[in-house]
Protein backbone atom coordinates (compact mmCIF):
# COMPACT_ATOMS: atom_id res chain seq x y z
CA UNK A 1 0.00 0.00 0.00
CA UNK A 2 1.38 3.45 -0.71
CA UNK A 3 1.89 6.29 1.78
CA UNK A 4 -1.32 8.14 -0.23
CA UNK A 5 -3.79 5.21 0.52
CA UNK A 6 -3.03 6.08 4.49
CA UNK A 7 -5.74 8.27 6.42
CA UNK A 8 -3.71 11.64 7.34
CA UNK A 9 -1.68 11.71 10.03
CA UNK A 10 -1.04 8.33 11.05
CA UNK A 11 1.66 7.63 8.93
CA UNK A 12 4.72 9.05 11.83
CA UNK A 13 3.86 6.74 14.40
CA UNK A 14 5.96 2.82 13.78
CA UNK A 15 2.94 0.84 15.38
CA UNK A 16 4.24 -2.25 17.49
CA UNK A 17 3.39 -5.93 16.67
CA UNK A 18 0.69 -4.19 14.04
CA UNK A 19 0.11 -4.50 10.35
CA UNK A 20 1.48 -1.20 9.88
CA UNK A 21 -0.37 -0.22 6.28
CA UNK A 22 -3.48 -2.58 7.16
CA UNK A 23 -4.31 -0.53 10.39
CA UNK A 24 -3.37 3.01 8.22
CA UNK A 25 -5.49 2.20 5.60
CA UNK A 26 -8.54 0.99 7.98
CA UNK A 27 -7.93 2.50 11.60
CA UNK A 28 -9.48 1.20 14.78
CA UNK A 29 -8.86 3.78 17.42
CA UNK A 30 -9.64 4.22 20.66
CA UNK A 31 -11.13 7.40 22.56
CA UNK A 32 -11.77 6.73 26.07
CA UNK A 33 -12.66 3.76 28.45
CA UNK A 34 -14.39 3.81 31.38
CA UNK A 35 -15.50 0.29 33.65
CA UNK A 36 -15.48 -2.72 31.27
CA UNK A 37 -15.87 -0.48 28.23
CA UNK A 38 -13.53 1.27 25.42
CA UNK A 39 -15.28 4.05 23.20
CA UNK A 40 -13.87 4.15 19.62
CA UNK A 41 -13.46 7.51 17.65
CA UNK A 42 -17.11 6.96 16.44
CA UNK A 43 -18.90 7.08 19.48
CA UNK A 44 -19.01 3.44 20.15
CA UNK A 45 -18.83 1.23 22.93
CA UNK A 46 -16.40 -1.73 22.98
CA UNK A 47 -16.92 -4.19 25.62
CA UNK A 48 -13.15 -5.16 26.93
CA UNK A 49 -12.48 -8.71 26.47
CA UNK A 50 -9.04 -8.70 27.23
CA UNK A 51 -8.41 -6.34 30.49
CA UNK A 52 -6.76 -4.19 27.14
CA UNK A 53 -3.48 -6.44 26.69
CA UNK A 54 -3.93 -8.26 29.94
CA UNK A 55 -2.65 -5.43 31.95
CA UNK A 56 -6.12 -3.75 33.10
CA UNK A 57 -7.42 -6.46 35.85
CA UNK A 58 -9.56 -3.63 37.94
CA UNK A 59 -11.21 -2.37 35.38
CA UNK A 60 -11.08 1.32 33.26
CA UNK A 61 -10.64 4.75 34.97
CA UNK A 62 -10.49 3.00 38.67
CA UNK A 63 -10.87 6.22 40.76
CA UNK A 64 -8.56 5.14 43.00
CA UNK A 65 -5.77 4.87 40.92
CA UNK A 66 -7.21 7.84 38.75
CA UNK A 67 -6.85 10.04 41.83
CA UNK A 68 -3.87 8.92 43.21
CA UNK A 69 -1.71 9.38 40.17
CA UNK A 70 -3.06 13.12 39.96
CA UNK A 71 -1.98 13.46 43.40
CA UNK A 72 1.36 12.10 43.04
CA UNK A 73 1.86 13.96 39.77
CA UNK A 74 1.29 17.26 41.60
CA UNK A 75 3.89 16.64 44.74
CA UNK A 76 7.07 14.35 43.02
CA UNK A 77 6.76 14.06 39.03
CA UNK A 78 9.94 12.14 39.25
CA UNK A 79 12.78 11.53 41.52
CA UNK A 80 16.21 9.67 40.20
CA UNK A 81 16.47 6.03 42.28
CA UNK A 82 20.40 5.28 42.01
CA UNK A 83 21.39 6.16 45.30
CA UNK A 84 18.38 8.08 46.14
CA UNK A 85 14.87 7.09 47.24
CA UNK A 86 10.79 8.19 47.92
CA UNK A 87 8.75 7.34 50.27
CA UNK A 88 6.02 5.28 47.58
CA UNK A 89 8.80 3.42 46.44
CA UNK A 90 9.35 1.71 49.80
CA UNK A 91 5.71 1.74 50.59
CA UNK A 92 4.77 -0.34 47.44
CA UNK A 93 7.76 -2.74 48.14
CA UNK A 94 6.46 -3.32 51.57
CA UNK A 95 2.60 -4.10 50.68
CA UNK A 96 3.60 -6.27 47.45
CA UNK A 97 5.83 -8.38 49.96
CA UNK A 98 2.56 -8.51 51.80
CA UNK A 99 0.49 -9.35 48.89
CA UNK A 100 2.81 -12.34 48.38
CA UNK A 101 1.66 -13.52 51.61
CA UNK A 102 5.60 -12.65 52.52
CA UNK A 103 6.76 -15.66 50.75
CA UNK A 104 8.77 -12.96 48.65
CA UNK A 105 10.98 -10.56 51.03
CA UNK A 106 12.04 -7.76 47.69
CA UNK A 107 11.11 -6.15 45.33
CA UNK A 108 13.30 -4.66 42.55
CA UNK A 109 11.32 -2.09 40.05
CA UNK A 110 11.31 -1.97 36.18
CA UNK A 111 9.33 -0.55 33.43
CA UNK A 112 7.59 -3.27 31.41
CA UNK A 113 7.46 -6.78 31.66
CA UNK A 114 10.18 -7.09 29.16
CA UNK A 115 12.39 -5.64 31.66
CA UNK A 116 11.06 -7.75 34.57
CA UNK A 117 12.34 -10.63 32.81
CA UNK A 118 15.52 -9.45 31.75
CA UNK A 119 15.87 -8.56 35.38
CA UNK A 120 15.37 -11.85 36.73
CA UNK A 121 17.71 -13.38 34.42
CA UNK A 122 20.80 -11.07 35.24
CA UNK A 123 20.16 -11.73 38.93
CA UNK A 124 20.04 -15.42 38.48
CA UNK A 125 22.95 -15.40 36.37
CA UNK A 126 24.57 -12.36 39.28
CA UNK A 127 23.23 -14.33 42.22
CA UNK A 128 25.15 -17.74 41.32
CA UNK A 129 28.34 -15.34 40.67
CA UNK A 130 28.00 -13.88 43.92
CA UNK A 131 28.14 -16.97 45.52
CA UNK A 132 31.42 -18.45 43.90
CA UNK A 133 29.30 -20.70 41.38
CA UNK A 134 30.26 -18.42 38.54
CA UNK A 135 30.21 -21.44 35.98
CA UNK A 136 25.77 -21.31 36.10
CA UNK A 137 25.34 -19.40 33.50
CA UNK A 138 22.72 -21.35 31.03
CA UNK A 139 19.64 -20.21 31.22
CA UNK A 140 16.70 -22.86 30.20
CA UNK A 141 13.60 -21.65 28.57
CA UNK A 142 10.51 -23.69 27.12
CA UNK A 143 9.27 -23.62 23.39
CA UNK A 144 6.03 -21.59 23.04
CA UNK A 145 7.17 -19.11 25.79
CA UNK A 146 6.94 -15.61 25.40
CA UNK A 147 8.90 -13.20 27.87
CA UNK A 148 9.03 -10.42 26.14
CA UNK A 149 11.02 -8.89 23.50
CA UNK A 150 14.29 -7.94 25.24
CA UNK A 151 17.43 -9.86 23.66
CA UNK A 152 17.31 -11.94 27.29
CA UNK A 153 13.70 -12.69 26.96
CA UNK A 154 13.59 -12.94 23.65
CA UNK A 155 16.10 -15.76 24.09
CA UNK A 156 14.67 -17.74 26.14
CA UNK A 157 11.13 -17.07 24.30
CA UNK A 158 10.10 -19.68 22.30
CA UNK A 159 7.82 -18.25 19.56
CA UNK A 160 9.30 -18.95 16.45
CA UNK A 161 7.95 -15.36 14.85
CA UNK A 162 9.43 -13.09 17.56
CA UNK A 163 13.09 -15.12 16.90
CA UNK A 164 13.45 -15.84 13.31
CA UNK A 165 14.75 -12.21 12.12
CA UNK A 166 17.08 -12.14 15.08
CA UNK A 167 18.41 -15.49 15.52
CA UNK A 168 21.93 -14.93 15.21
CA UNK A 169 21.38 -11.97 17.96
CA UNK A 170 20.04 -13.96 20.21
CA UNK A 171 21.82 -14.73 23.54
CA UNK A 172 24.32 -17.31 23.89
CA UNK A 173 23.91 -20.78 26.15
CA UNK A 174 20.12 -20.62 25.68
CA UNK A 175 18.14 -24.26 25.82
CA UNK A 176 14.49 -25.23 25.79
CA UNK A 177 12.00 -27.70 27.76
CA UNK A 178 9.21 -28.81 25.19
CA UNK A 179 5.98 -27.18 25.58
CA UNK A 180 2.95 -28.91 27.09
CA UNK A 181 0.68 -28.24 24.13
CA UNK A 182 -1.02 -31.75 23.51
CA UNK A 183 -4.58 -31.32 20.91
CA UNK A 184 -4.38 -35.29 20.77
CA UNK A 185 -4.99 -35.66 24.57
CA UNK A 186 -6.08 -32.69 25.73
CA UNK A 187 -8.29 -30.67 23.74
CA UNK A 188 -11.57 -28.92 25.36
CA UNK A 189 -10.11 -29.29 29.27
CA UNK A 190 -11.17 -27.02 31.94
CA UNK A 191 -8.14 -26.49 34.17
CA UNK A 192 -5.44 -27.97 34.12
CA UNK A 193 -5.13 -31.15 31.65
CA UNK A 194 -4.40 -34.65 32.69
CA UNK A 195 -1.37 -35.11 30.56
CA UNK A 196 2.12 -33.80 30.17
CA UNK A 197 3.71 -33.59 33.74
CA UNK A 198 6.50 -36.10 32.64
CA UNK A 199 7.32 -33.25 30.11
CA UNK A 200 9.18 -31.51 33.31
CA UNK A 201 11.50 -34.75 33.71
CA UNK A 202 12.71 -32.92 30.24
CA UNK A 203 15.17 -30.88 32.01
CA UNK A 204 17.11 -33.77 33.45
CA UNK A 205 18.04 -34.50 29.91
CA UNK A 206 19.56 -30.84 29.87
CA UNK A 207 20.77 -31.20 33.34
CA UNK A 208 22.46 -34.77 32.12
CA UNK A 209 23.72 -32.59 28.55
CA UNK A 210 24.97 -29.53 30.26
CA UNK A 211 25.53 -30.60 33.84
CA UNK A 212 23.88 -28.78 37.00
CA UNK A 213 26.98 -26.56 37.63
CA UNK A 214 26.40 -24.62 34.05
CA UNK A 215 22.85 -24.08 34.33
CA UNK A 216 21.81 -20.72 36.50
CA UNK A 217 17.83 -20.99 35.46
CA UNK A 218 15.11 -22.48 34.64
CA UNK A 219 12.33 -19.57 33.20
CA UNK A 220 8.24 -20.24 31.96
CA UNK A 221 5.11 -18.60 32.14
CA UNK A 222 2.89 -20.93 34.86
CA UNK A 223 0.33 -20.28 32.33
CA UNK A 224 1.38 -19.52 28.76
CA UNK A 225 -0.57 -16.49 28.00
CA UNK A 226 1.01 -14.67 24.22
CA UNK A 227 1.46 -17.84 22.80
CA UNK A 228 -2.23 -18.77 22.87
CA UNK A 229 -3.52 -19.99 26.48
CA UNK A 230 -1.48 -23.21 27.47
CA UNK A 231 -2.48 -24.49 30.72
CA UNK A 232 0.52 -26.28 32.88
CA UNK A 233 -0.92 -30.36 32.86
CA UNK A 234 -1.77 -31.63 36.11
CA UNK A 235 1.69 -31.82 38.51
CA UNK A 236 4.15 -30.22 35.67
CA UNK A 237 5.12 -27.09 37.69
CA UNK A 238 5.26 -29.36 40.94
CA UNK A 239 7.89 -31.68 39.26
CA UNK A 240 10.08 -28.48 38.01
CA UNK A 241 9.71 -26.97 41.09
CA UNK A 242 11.68 -30.60 42.40
CA UNK A 243 13.77 -31.04 39.51
CA UNK A 244 15.33 -27.45 40.01
CA UNK A 245 15.50 -27.32 43.55
CA UNK A 246 17.64 -30.79 43.13
CA UNK A 247 19.98 -29.22 41.00
CA UNK A 248 20.48 -26.10 42.15
CA UNK A 249 18.57 -24.38 39.54
CA UNK A 250 16.92 -21.21 40.06
CA UNK A 251 13.24 -21.45 38.91
CA UNK A 252 11.65 -18.14 38.07
CA UNK A 253 8.20 -17.74 36.98
CA UNK A 254 7.43 -15.42 34.67
CA UNK A 255 3.77 -14.06 36.10
CA UNK A 256 3.49 -10.81 33.94
CA UNK A 257 -0.21 -11.82 32.85
CA UNK A 258 -0.77 -14.69 35.55
CA UNK A 259 -0.11 -12.20 38.57
CA UNK A 260 -2.45 -9.52 40.18
CA UNK A 261 -5.79 -12.11 40.08
CA UNK A 262 -5.85 -13.58 36.82
CA UNK A 263 -6.45 -17.08 38.07
CA UNK A 264 -8.45 -15.61 41.06
CA UNK A 265 -5.73 -15.87 43.39
CA UNK A 266 -3.04 -12.84 43.99
CA UNK A 267 -0.50 -14.75 41.81
CA UNK A 268 -0.30 -17.76 39.99
CA UNK A 269 1.89 -19.67 42.44
CA UNK A 270 -0.83 -19.22 44.83
CA UNK A 271 -2.79 -21.28 42.59
CA UNK A 272 -0.65 -24.12 41.82
CA UNK A 273 0.44 -23.99 45.39
CA UNK A 274 4.46 -23.96 43.40
CA UNK A 275 6.69 -21.89 44.94
CA UNK A 276 9.65 -20.13 42.32
CA UNK A 277 12.53 -18.44 43.81
CA UNK A 278 12.24 -15.28 41.53
CA UNK A 279 8.60 -13.88 40.20
CA UNK A 280 8.56 -11.34 37.66
CA UNK A 281 5.49 -8.90 37.31
CA UNK A 282 4.26 -5.88 35.15
CA UNK A 283 0.82 -5.42 33.78
CA UNK A 284 -1.87 -5.52 36.71
CA UNK A 285 0.86 -4.21 39.22
CA UNK A 286 -1.14 -0.39 38.01
CA UNK A 287 -3.76 -1.72 36.18
CA UNK A 288 -2.19 -0.47 32.83
CA UNK A 289 -2.21 3.14 34.22
CA UNK A 290 1.71 3.95 34.13
CA UNK A 291 4.13 1.44 33.26
CA UNK A 292 5.80 -0.35 35.43
CA UNK A 293 7.26 -4.08 36.19
CA UNK A 294 8.23 -5.40 39.50
CA UNK A 295 10.61 -8.41 40.17
CA UNK A 296 10.31 -10.57 43.28
CA UNK A 297 12.75 -12.08 44.74
CA UNK A 298 13.48 -14.85 47.66
CA UNK A 299 15.39 -13.58 50.99
CA UNK A 300 18.13 -16.24 50.42
CA UNK A 301 18.52 -14.49 46.98
CA UNK A 302 18.65 -10.94 48.40
CA UNK A 303 21.24 -11.94 51.10
CA UNK A 304 23.65 -13.48 49.09
CA UNK A 305 23.92 -10.41 47.29
CA UNK A 306 23.98 -8.13 50.55
CA UNK A 307 26.50 -10.65 52.43
CA UNK A 308 28.99 -9.98 49.29
CA UNK A 309 31.43 -6.71 48.24
CA UNK A 310 30.52 -3.69 50.18
CA UNK A 311 29.53 -1.00 47.46
CA UNK A 312 26.66 -1.07 44.66
CA UNK A 313 25.18 -4.87 44.78
CA UNK A 314 23.54 -5.01 41.21
CA UNK A 315 25.23 -3.45 38.55
CA UNK A 316 21.55 -3.32 36.80
CA UNK A 317 18.65 -0.40 37.49
CA UNK A 318 16.51 2.01 34.93
CA UNK A 319 16.14 5.24 35.22
CA UNK A 320 12.27 5.04 35.71
CA UNK A 321 12.70 1.52 38.50
CA UNK A 322 10.40 3.11 41.10
CA UNK A 323 8.89 5.96 39.14
CA UNK A 324 6.84 8.13 41.35
CA UNK A 325 3.54 8.10 39.50
CA UNK A 326 4.19 3.75 39.01
CA UNK A 327 4.31 3.62 42.45
CA UNK A 328 1.40 5.79 43.51
CA UNK A 329 -0.70 3.63 40.65
CA UNK A 330 0.83 0.10 42.34
CA UNK A 331 0.05 1.37 46.02
CA UNK A 332 -4.04 2.80 44.53
CA UNK A 333 -4.35 -0.67 42.74
CA UNK A 334 -3.24 -3.16 46.00
CA UNK A 335 -6.07 -0.82 48.08
CA UNK A 336 -8.58 -1.66 45.30
CA UNK A 337 -7.89 -5.70 45.37
CA UNK A 338 -7.65 -5.75 48.72
CA UNK A 339 -10.91 -3.32 49.50
CA UNK A 340 -13.13 -3.44 46.66
CA UNK A 341 -13.49 -7.21 46.55
CA UNK A 342 -11.72 -7.88 43.03
CA UNK A 343 -11.16 -11.20 43.69
CA UNK A 344 -14.02 -12.50 45.27
CA UNK A 345 -15.91 -11.38 42.00
CA UNK A 346 -13.22 -13.26 39.93
CA UNK A 347 -14.09 -16.26 41.86
CA UNK A 348 -17.60 -15.90 41.50
CA UNK A 349 -17.97 -15.83 38.25
CA UNK A 350 -14.95 -17.96 36.92
CA UNK A 351 -17.19 -21.13 36.84
CA UNK A 352 -19.51 -19.12 34.69
CA UNK A 353 -16.95 -17.65 32.31
CA UNK A 354 -15.47 -21.28 31.70
CA UNK A 355 -18.84 -22.32 31.04
CA UNK A 356 -19.78 -19.85 28.40
CA UNK A 357 -16.62 -20.71 26.74
CA UNK A 358 -16.85 -24.13 26.37
CA UNK A 359 -20.72 -23.92 25.33
CA UNK A 360 -18.67 -22.65 22.12
CA UNK A 361 -17.91 -26.22 21.23
CA UNK A 362 -19.26 -27.32 18.18
CA UNK A 363 -19.15 -24.58 16.21
CA UNK A 364 -17.33 -24.43 12.90
CA UNK A 365 -13.45 -24.51 13.14
CA UNK A 366 -13.50 -24.82 16.61
CA UNK A 367 -10.84 -27.18 17.83
CA UNK A 368 -9.60 -26.64 21.09
CA UNK A 369 -11.25 -24.89 23.81
CA UNK A 370 -9.31 -24.09 27.52
CA UNK A 371 -10.14 -22.25 30.04
CA UNK A 372 -8.22 -21.53 33.53
CA UNK A 373 -9.11 -18.91 36.41
CA UNK A 374 -10.56 -15.95 34.00
CA UNK A 375 -8.88 -16.70 30.85
CA UNK A 376 -10.18 -18.57 27.88
CA UNK A 377 -8.20 -19.82 24.98
CA UNK A 378 -10.52 -20.75 21.78
CA UNK A 379 -8.42 -22.38 18.84
CA UNK A 380 -9.28 -22.70 15.30
CA UNK A 381 -8.47 -24.61 12.07
CA UNK A 382 -6.03 -22.88 10.29
CA UNK A 383 -7.01 -21.89 6.82
CA UNK A 384 -4.06 -23.74 4.21
CA UNK A 385 -1.28 -21.38 3.92
CA UNK A 386 -2.73 -18.93 5.87
CA UNK A 387 -1.95 -19.33 9.22
CA UNK A 388 -3.44 -16.20 11.40
CA UNK A 389 -5.93 -15.08 8.97
CA UNK A 390 -9.11 -16.68 10.62
CA UNK A 391 -8.83 -15.13 13.69
CA UNK A 392 -7.46 -11.84 12.39
CA UNK A 393 -11.18 -11.75 10.65
CA UNK A 394 -12.34 -12.87 13.64
CA UNK A 395 -10.78 -9.77 15.42
CA UNK A 396 -11.79 -7.52 13.25
CA UNK A 397 -15.37 -8.54 13.27
CA UNK A 398 -15.51 -8.64 16.88
CA UNK A 399 -14.47 -4.99 17.06
CA UNK A 400 -16.91 -3.79 14.43
CA UNK A 401 -19.34 -5.69 16.60
CA UNK A 402 -18.64 -4.37 19.99
CA UNK A 403 -16.34 -6.87 21.73
CA UNK A 404 -12.47 -6.50 22.03
CA UNK A 405 -10.98 -10.10 21.55
CA UNK A 406 -6.97 -10.85 21.69
CA UNK A 407 -5.99 -13.28 18.92
CA UNK A 408 -2.46 -15.02 18.52
CA UNK A 409 -1.84 -17.31 15.79
CA UNK A 410 -5.10 -18.74 14.79
CA UNK A 411 -6.25 -18.77 18.97
CA UNK A 412 -8.52 -16.70 20.37
CA UNK A 413 -7.33 -15.16 24.17
CA UNK A 414 -10.42 -14.14 26.82
CA UNK A 415 -8.68 -12.12 29.36
CA UNK A 416 -11.61 -9.71 30.84
CA UNK A 417 -10.89 -7.32 33.90
CA UNK A 418 -11.57 -9.33 36.34
CA UNK A 419 -14.82 -7.08 37.48
CA UNK A 420 -16.81 -8.46 34.62
CA UNK A 421 -20.16 -9.24 35.24
CA UNK A 422 -22.45 -12.36 34.02
CA UNK A 423 -24.59 -9.93 31.91
CA UNK A 424 -20.61 -9.06 29.97
CA UNK A 425 -19.89 -12.34 29.97
CA UNK A 426 -23.45 -13.33 28.31
CA UNK A 427 -22.37 -10.40 25.64
CA UNK A 428 -18.59 -11.28 24.89
CA UNK A 429 -19.23 -14.83 24.42
CA UNK A 430 -23.20 -14.86 22.56
CA UNK A 431 -21.43 -12.06 20.09
CA UNK A 432 -18.29 -14.37 19.33
CA UNK A 433 -20.11 -16.78 19.17
CA UNK A 434 -22.81 -15.26 16.32
CA UNK A 435 -19.11 -14.50 14.55
CA UNK A 436 -17.35 -17.60 14.68
CA UNK A 437 -21.22 -19.34 12.88
CA UNK A 438 -20.61 -16.96 10.66
CA UNK A 439 -16.84 -17.30 9.52
CA UNK A 440 -14.90 -18.49 6.44
N1 LIG B 1 6.24 -11.93 29.93
C1 LIG B 1 5.02 -12.36 29.66
C2 LIG B 1 4.56 -13.68 30.20
C3 LIG B 1 4.15 -11.59 28.90
O1 LIG B 1 2.91 -12.05 28.60
C4 LIG B 1 4.60 -10.35 28.41
C5 LIG B 1 3.72 -9.50 27.59
O2 LIG B 1 2.69 -9.90 27.14
C6 LIG B 1 5.90 -9.94 28.72
C7 LIG B 1 6.70 -10.76 29.49
C8 LIG B 1 6.43 -8.64 28.20
O3 LIG B 1 5.83 -7.58 28.82
P1 LIG B 1 5.96 -6.10 28.19
O4 LIG B 1 5.16 -6.10 26.93
O5 LIG B 1 5.38 -5.22 29.27
O6 LIG B 1 7.40 -5.84 27.98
Amino acid sequence: MSTSEQKPGLSAYWMPYTANRNFKASPRMLVSAEGMHYRDDAGNAILDGTAGLWCVPLGHGNQRIVSAVQQSVATLDYAPSFQLGHPSAFALAERLKAYTGNRFAHVFYTGSGSESVDTALKIALAYHRVRGNATRTRLIGRERGYHGVGFGGMSVGGIGGNRKTFSTALIAGVDHLPHTHNLDKNAFTRGEPDVGANLADELERLVALHDASNIAAVIVEPVAGSTGVLVPPKGYLKRLRELCTKHGILLIFDEVITGFGRLTTPFAFDYFDVEPDIVTTAKGLTNGVVPMGAVFVKKEIHDAFMEGPAGIELFHGYTYSGHPLACAAGLASLDSFEQDGVLDNAKAVADYFQDAAHSLRGLPHVIDIRTIGLIAGIELSSIEGKIGARAYEAFVRAFNDGILIRVTGDIIALSPPLVINRQQIDELFGKLGAILKTLA
